[in-house]
């Protein structure tokens, strides 16, 4: 049985900021459905919930500093979690890397440095666990250190580095880097050096076994310079180990018929209930119940990446529209300013709702019409998945994984019943405008809209077939 160490620094439902704790959730359960011996190591933040019992291990001492590892489970599964428990690092409210007021911890490198070497530590099997890995599955900066410090070491375990998204790189100046204590050998430009400053996710990308990323696309993209932050280079010189396995979904946490967030359960033989949902959202978010106008929702960390200034250029023209439209967000605050300022002008159009809500996520999967996904760059996306098995059709910009799981409305796709939503190109609100007036004529043609639900709905986007494909790779190590 292969023995699996996957180090991330989110997990849901223990503590998540985005698809990066969704994919730690769920790709580790369906691992262990396939009979691998999969344990997670993550961070003991304060902020993790969980109904699981924890358990103290170890202590294990890295760079003069006292960790201890405490052990858990991924809550409902059999699937161990190694708690990296450091109060002077971890201990305090906010989320994995930023504080409550929402500015990043002055000593984010200091913190993941210090999670990377207990990480190699229980790598290397000098945990006090008894358990020694074959593979140790690392994903984005955070976990970035590991694969080069163990490439100084004997009879190491294989290393793969998941890239979830090239844009969040670990940099931080060389006075920082200076106070880690890293082995002088990692730092040139060929290692962990990137123009003079430390770059953590170079300890991936240049030290890893394998690379992967989150689509095939993706992949291709960020070995160019429009996509690959000077990093395209060394990308493209790891082609070779660099691969690209679209994500899946929680099929059991995002399914329309069995989902507890929602207010009506459905599925396709079921799909007009989908409509109480609709209502249900109406009602919540006080706009005027009618089932003939389209709700266009968006659920996304407010960032440029997801196209949301693009969405603020269309919300004057989508006022002319008949649709309705929702948002649940929360990230930069001149966006979340410059929203609420166009919600409150507009109360009967469109309703917005700044914060992190797991459960209103699902109702609104549940209760809307289309789902606005017009990202700059999308290295997977997880909600234009849940959009399709919620039979809510994605607009979405051509890119990354958007592009590899969105197939847009052409007169050939929906006669062959492959179309699942639409699809634009060029990241201007003009194209969006085009593609959310191309939706609205085709919501006017109830049994072609119908129809694009169901062909959504169809779709498996569970972990089936991608867990197989890590399966595969684990094996060629
Ligand atoms: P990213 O990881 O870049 O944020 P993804 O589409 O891969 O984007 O994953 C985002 C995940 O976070 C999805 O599960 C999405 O539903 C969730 N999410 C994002 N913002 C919120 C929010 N404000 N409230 C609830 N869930 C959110």
């Amino acid at each position: 049985m292969k023995k699996i160490l996957f180090v991330t620094s989110e997990a849901h439902p223990l503590i998540k900021t985005g698809g990066l704790a969704d994919i730690s959730g769920s790709l580790p359960k369906a691992l262990v459905g396939l009979g691998v011996d999969v344990r997670l190591i993550m961070p003991n933040y304060q902020a993790i919930k969980t109904t699981e019992d924890i358990y103290y291990k170890s202590t294990v001492r890295v760079n003069n500093t006292d960790a201890h590892i405490l052990e858990t489970r991924l809550p409902d599964t059999q699937v161990p979690v190694w708690l990296v428990d450091c109060p002077e690092f971890f201990g305090f409210p906010g989320n994995p890397y930023v504080d409550e007021q929402g500015n990043a911890w002055p000593d984010s490198a200091e913190r993941f440095a210090l999670f990377c070497r207990v990480a190699v530590e229980v790598a290397m099997n000098r945990g006090y666990l008894d358990w020694m890995p074959d593979i140790v599955h690392c994903n984005d900066w955070q976990s970035g250190l590991v694969p080069a410090l163990l490439s100084l070491e004997a009879s190491r375990p294989a290393t793969v580095f998941t890239l979830h998204n090239l844009a969040y790189q670990g940099l931080f100046p060389k006075a920082v880097a200076d106070l880690l204590n890293l082995p002088r050998q990692l730092w040139s430009p060929a290692g962990i050096e990137f123009n003079g400053m430390l770059s953590f996710i170079k300890g991936g990308l240049a030290y890893a076994d394998r690379i992967t990323t989150v689509s095939p696309t993706y992949a291709k993209e960020i070995q160019t310079a429009a996509y690959g932050y000077g990093l395209e280079g060394l990308l493209s010189y790891r082609k070779d180990a660099l691969t690209g396995i679209i994500n899946g979904i929680d099929a059991d946490q995002w399914n329309p018929e069995t989902d507890t967030a929602i207010s009506e359960r459905y599925t396709i033989s079921t799909l007009s209930k989908k409509r109480l949902n609709k209502t249900a959202l109406q009602i919540r978010h006080a706009l005027p119940v009618d089932g003939s106008l389209p709700v266009f929702v968006l659920i996304s960390r407010l960032v440029e990446q997801k196209g949301i200034d693009m969405i603020m250029d269309c919300l004057p023209e989508m006022l002319t529209l008949p649709l309705q439209f929702i948002l649940l967000g929360k990230g930069e605050s001149r966006f979340e300013q410059q929203l609420t300022t166009i919600a409150n002008k507009h109360p009967d159009k469109i309703a917005i709702t700044l914060g992190y809500d797991e459960a209103l996520a699902h109702q609104l999967e549940a209760g809307a019409d289309v789902f606005l996904m017009p990202s700059r760059f999308e290295p997977c996306g997880l909600n234009q998945l849940y959009s399709q098995r919620y039979g809510t059709v994605p607009i979405a910009r051509k890119t990354g994984g958007l592009a590899d799981t969105v197939i847009d409305v052409l007169p050939e796709t929906l006669s062959n019943k492959t179309a699942t939503g639409f699809v634009f190109t060029q990241a201007m609100s003009g194209s969006l405008m085009e593609a959310i007036k191309r939706t609205l004529i085709v919501y006017s043609l109830p049994k072609t809209w119908q129809q694009l639900q169901i062909n959504g709905m169809q779709k498996d986007y569970s972990w089936n077939s991608s867990a197989k494909e890590y399966m595969a790779l684990y094996e060629q190590l």
